[in-house]
């Protein structure tokens, strides 16, 4: 494999890490809204108690930190990408990324 194909390998690889980052992120805040949402106005859902909301908000971050673990990481050496979703280039090995 060429050098450029490799390069455009990781880029696209990034892209669609990148892609399920954000769903992620989109998920658990919607998640985390909801559950506010239910918490403040108990009315709208009388089943769900404070301990059930507070169960569901521990296992949504949870899955949700489980989830960036295996997917957020650099697609040329691994290692974990940090905070930040849109990098330019990987803080480990200095790939560039996009
Ligand atoms: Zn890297």
């Amino acid at each position: 494999m060429t050098n450029q194909k490799k390069d455009d390998k990781i880029r696209e690889e990034y892209k669609a890490r990148q892609n399920r980052q954000i769903v992620a992120i989109a998920v658990v805040m919607f998640l985390m809204l909801l559950a506010a949402v239910l918490y403040k106005r108990p009315d709208l859902l009388g089943a769900f108690s404070g301990r059930t909301l507070f169960g569901l908000q521990t296992i949504s971050i949870s899955a949700f930190l489980g989830f960036t673990a295996y997917n957020w990481r650099c697609p040329s050496c691994d290692k974990h990408l940090g905070s930040n979703v849109h990098r330019q280039r990987c803080g480990k090995c200095g790939t560039r990324l996009q």
